[in-house]
């Protein structure tokens, strides 16, 4: 048989673990899938989880953390990354120290707090996330509310956002960042991204639908998509594609937010 190793792409999570299959490393293994690409994990936090609420978390210890990154990097080979849920500011520094010795495009979604409400990253951890991962990211994706946390800015238009994109970038060394809009008031979802000095605007209808793990999944489209060489202005288009799909057609389970489905 042909040795096919070369052809096949990889993309890894760093991030929690979601129960109830619909965000964290769950969605970005459905994500990394529908887009051809075979996943690698490393759990940073199990928790248990349904669409009504985050019922209870269990930290995996930083240095379990750093053995899932080295045993999948050092055998198979890692061609994206993102991280999500980094839960406490051990295990963001844990990362971060371990990231540094690669070089392949990295994808930081600053997940703060669940839209349910639960704290997903201490409030200590912030400013290690942003010290130590920031400057090592391609693309950091917050949404408004990270956005605001991050820039101490208020963001209500796309103006606000294109100011916040950039003073987030310059001030951490982020290569790009991009504040979604699916929290930002307006007839379409804009997302607004600010990358290597110059801004760009992605634009979807503002769907109905289950939006539970979007982040997740929005962030890890454009990991697979990086993982087999697209621009990062391709891969964020298509991932914007991809979740304004998986809102409208996402699976109505449970009795609370339910999960967009990852669907290409
Ligand atoms: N649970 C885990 C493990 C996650 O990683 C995330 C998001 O990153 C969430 C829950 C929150 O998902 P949502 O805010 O879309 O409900």
């Amino acid at each position: 048989m042909r040795d096919l190793r070369p052809y096949v792409k990889t993309a890894l999570t760093i991030a929690g673990s979601d129960s109830g299959g619909g965000a964290g490393v769950e969605a970005d293994l459905k994500t990394f899938s529908a887009f051809g690409v075979h996943g690698l994990v490393a759990v940073t936090a199990v928790t248990a989880q349904n669409t009504n609420s985050i019922i209870a978390v269990h930290e995996v210890p930083p240095e379990v953390v750093v053995k899932q990154i080295e045993a999948v990097a050092e055998d198979i080979g890692v061609d994206a990354a993102k991280t999500g849920m980094l839960s406490n500011a051990e295990i963001v520094r844990a990362v971060a120290r371990t990231l540094k010795r690669y070089d392949f495009p990295l994808v930081v979604d600053p997940v703060m707090v669940s839209k349910t409400g639960v704290t997903l990253l201490t409030e200590g951890a912030i400013g290690v996330l942003v010290d130590e991962l920031f400057p090592r990211a391609t693309l950091v994706t917050p949404n408004r509310f990270e956005a605001e946390k991050l820039s101490g800015m208020t963001i209500r238009t796309l103006e606000d956002a294109r100011r916040a994109a950039r003073a987030i970038a310059e001030e951490t060394g982020a290569e790009g960042v991009i504040i979604k809009g699916g929290h930002i008031e307006g007839g379409d979802a804009v997302d607004v991204l600010y990358y290597q000095g110059h801004f760009r605007e992605y634009r979807a209808p503002r769907v109905e639908g289950c939006t539970h793990g979007t982040g997740c999944s929005f962030s890890a489209a454009i990991t697979a998509n990086l993982a087999k060489g697209l621009s990062l202005e391709e891969a964020i288009s298509l991932a914007k594609e991809f979740i304004t799909l998986g809102i409208v057609t996402g699976h109505r389970i449970g009795h609370g937010h339910c999960p967009v489905n990852p669907i290409a």
